[in-house]
C-alpha cells in the first residue's frame, strides 16, 4: 500500500512538472511578511502554478537559477497619476524598473471620467503594468459644475453619484479625493462622503489627499475616515506628512490619530513617498477662491490690481503659515510654455527678472508665471524626521504620487524613478528602519489588500505572475532632484503576468500588464 501511494506520488509530479518557467532556488520573500525560505517557483499561464521544493523532475521552457537572489511580489503602487503619458510610453519603463508591476492611479480627485473608452485605447497599445484607476471627485465635479466655488445643489450630488457608480460599474476600484484642489476644495463633507458611498456600493475603496497636510491636519483625517465609517469602506490617506515647516514632528500626533480610529475598527491605511520635497503644482499657492469659475475668470482677477493685491496679501499669509521666510523652497518642474524655468526655484526666478529678493516680489513672479498656465513643482516642505517615523509605522504602504516619466523631460521629483528602490537603499539596507521582508509587504500585499487585488501581493500558488529577483545588496536609486531622470538599478528580473519585462536589468519590450477592473462582487 505505501509502495503504491509513493508511486502515485511520483506520478502526480511528474504530471505537474512542466511550466512556462520555473525559478530555481531563490529566497523568496512571499509578500505576507514572512522571512525568506528557500524555494523554486513553476509559473504557468502567467500564473503562480507551484511553489516549493518542486524537484529535480520538475522541467519548463525556460529554467531561473535564482541562487543567491531574492523573488518577492512585483510591487504594486497605490498612488499614481499616469494620465496622459502611459499613453505614449505604455510599458511604463520608469516604474517596471523600480520594480513596479501594478499602478493604481486617478488619485488626488483626477482621474480620467470615460474608462470603458480610455481602458480600450490602453489594451490596444499593450502595457507593460497592470492598471487600476479610482474614479476622481475633482474630474467628476468639473464635469458637472465646471470650477463654480459653490456647494453641490442635491440635484448635482446625484448626477455625480451616477457619475461614481457608473465608473464603477466599468471597474474603477475606488474613489480619489484631492481636496486642496480646484474644484473639489470648494465641496463640503457631505459631498465627498455622499459619493464616497457611491463608491462603496461596488465594494471601492476611498483614497483621499486630505484638505490639509499642517495646520489642520486633525480635521482633515477625521473628515478622511468619515467615509470609512459611514459606509464601512477601506479608506486610503494618501502621501501622509506634515508639510508646515512649523509643525515639523507632529506625525506624532498624526499618526496616533490612524491608530485610533484602527483600534476602533476603522479599515484607515496610509502610503508615502521616501522623500522630504514634495510636488504639486504652483497653483497651490494661490488661495483657491483665485482659481475659481475658468481662465476668463482668473484673468480678469488678476489684472484687477485690487483683486491682485489681495490675492499677493493670501499668498504672503499663507507663506507665514507654512513657516517659510520665501519662496526659496519651491522649485519649477515642469513648465512647457517656458521650459527655462525648470530646475529653478521661484527665488531664483524672481531675481532673474531683476526684482529684489522680497516674500512681495516673488508672489508677484509667481503671479507672471501662472498667466501662461499653471506649473508642476517641487517643494521641500517635509522633515526628515517626520518622513522616518510615518515610514516605520505598520500601516504605511509605499507609493511614488509619480507618474509615468518621458526620459529626459523636465525637472520632475525623483519618485516616479526610485521610490521603491529608495526605501530599499536608503531605509532598509543603509539605515536599518525597516526590516527588508516587511518593507517589501508594505509594497505589496498591503496594497493589495487594500485595493481587493485578491491574486496579487503574494507569492502563493495560484497568484498572478507577478514576480521580480534581485539581489538587496545592490537595489539602489539613482535620480535625485538635481538629476531626476535616472532609472533604478537593482531589480534584474521582473515579470508580470508571466511575461518577462526585465531581463539582466534591461527592458525586454514586452508587454505583459493589463486592466484590472475592479469585480464589483468582490
Ligand atoms: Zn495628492
Amino acid at each position: 500500500m505505501k509502495f503504491l501511494l509513493c508511486l502515485l506520488t511520483a506520478c502526480a509530479v511528474a504530471q505537474a512538472a512542466n511550466y512556462d518557467l520555473l525559478i530555481r532556488n531563490a529566497r523568496v520573500l512571499d509578500g505576507a511578511g514572512n522571512p525568506w525560505f528557500h524555494a523554486d517557483i513553476g509559473v504557468r499561464g502567467g500564473k503562480i502554478a507551484a511553489i516549493g521544493g518542486l524537484g529535480t523532475g520538475a522541467t519548463a521552457e525556460r529554467v531561473i537559477d535564482a541562487a543567491g537572489r531574492t523573488a518577492s511580489p512585483g510591487f504594486i503602487d497605490v498612488h499614481t497619476h499616469i494620465e496622459g503619458v502611459v499613453e505614449k510610453i505604455p510599458r511604463g519603463d520608469n516604474y517596471l524598473l523600480d520594480g513596479v508591476t501594478t499602478v493604481i492611479t486617478g488619485n488626488c480627485g483626477g482621474s480620467k471620467v470615460k474608462l470603458s473608452e480610455w481602458f480600450a485605447g490602453l489594451e490596444k497599445l499593450g502595457l507593460g503594468l497592470n492598471i487600476g484607476t479610482l474614479i476622481g471627485h475633482n474630474s467628476v465635479r468639473r464635469e458637472v459644475m465646471g470650477t463654480a466655488n459653490r456647494k453641490a445643489t442635491p440635484e448635482e450630488i446625484l448626477k455625480m453619484q451616477e457619475m461614481v457608480e457608473q465608473a464603477m460599474r466599468e471597474g474603477a476600484v475606488g474613489f480619489s479625493t484631492g481636496l486642496i484642489y480646484i474644484p473639489g476644495t470648494y465641496s463640503e463633507t457631505s459631498e465627498v462622503v455622499a459619493l464616497a458611498k457611491a463608491a462603496a456600493k461596488y465594494g471601492g475603496t476611498y483614497a483621499s489627499h486630505m484638505r490639509d497636510e499642517g495646520e489642520n491636519i486633525v480635521a482633515a483625517i477625521n473628515e478622511a475616515v468619515l467615509a470609512g465609517k459611514e459606509a464601512g469602506m477601506p479608506v486610503q490617506i494618501s502621501h501622509f506628512k506634515i508639510d508646515n515647516r512649523r509643525l515639523w514632528g507632529g506625525s506624532i500626533k498624526s499618526l496616533a490619530l490612524v491608530e485610533k480610529f484602527r483600534a476602533e475598527g476603522v479599515d484607515v491605511v496610509i502610503d508615502q513617498y521616501p522623500y522630504d520635497h514634495s510636488s504639486t503644482t504652483l497653483g497651490i499657492t494661490l488661495p483657491s477662491w483665485a482659481l475659481a469659475d475658468g481662465e476668463a475668470a482668473i484673468k480678469e482677477r488678476l489684472s484687477s490690481p485690487v483683486t491682485r493685491a489681495r490675492i499677493k496679501r493670501e499668498m504672503l499669509r499663507m507663506l507665514v503659515q507654512k513657516g517659510q521666510l520665501n519662496y526659496a523652497y519651491a522649485i519649477v518642474a515642469s513648465y512647457s510654455p517656458e521650459r527655462q524655468l525648470e530646475g529653478k526655484t521661484i527665488s531664483q526666478i524672481n531675481r532673474l527678472r531683476k526684482r529684489l529678493p522680497t516674500p512681495a516680489n516673488e508672489a508677484e513672479t509667481i503671479l507672471e508665471i501662472m498667466r501662461k498656465g499653471d506649473a508642476q513643482m517641487v517643494y521641500h516642505s517635509m522633515s526628515m524626521l517626520d518622513v522616518d517615523r510615518i515610514m516605520k509605522y505598520p500601516h504605511t504602504a509605499i507609493a511614488s504620487d509619480g507618474g509615468v516619466r518621458e526620459f529626459g523631460l523636465g525637472m520632475p521629483h525623483p519618485r516616479s524613478y526610485g521610490t521603491n528602490a529608495r526605501v530599499h537603499a536608503e531605509f532598509v539596507r543603509k539605515r536599518k528602519l525597516v526590516p527588508l521582508e516587511e518593507a517589501i509587504r508594505r509594497m505589496t500585499s498591503l496594497p493589495a489588500r487594500t485595493f481587493h487585488l485578491r491574486d496579487r501581493g503574494l507569492l502563493h500558488e495560484g497568484m498572478a505572475a507577478d514576480i521580480l529577483l534581485f539581489d538587496p545588496a545592490k537595489v539602489q536609486d539613482k535620480a535625485t532632484y538635481q538629476a531626476p531622470h535616472a532609472f533604478t538599478e537593482g531589480f534584474d528580473f521582473v515579470l508580470v503576468n508571466g511575461v518577462t519585462m526585465v531581463e539582466d536589468g534591461k527592458l525586454t519590450g514586452g508587454r505583459g500588464g493589463r486592466i484590472l477592473r475592479h469585480d464589483s462582487s468582490n
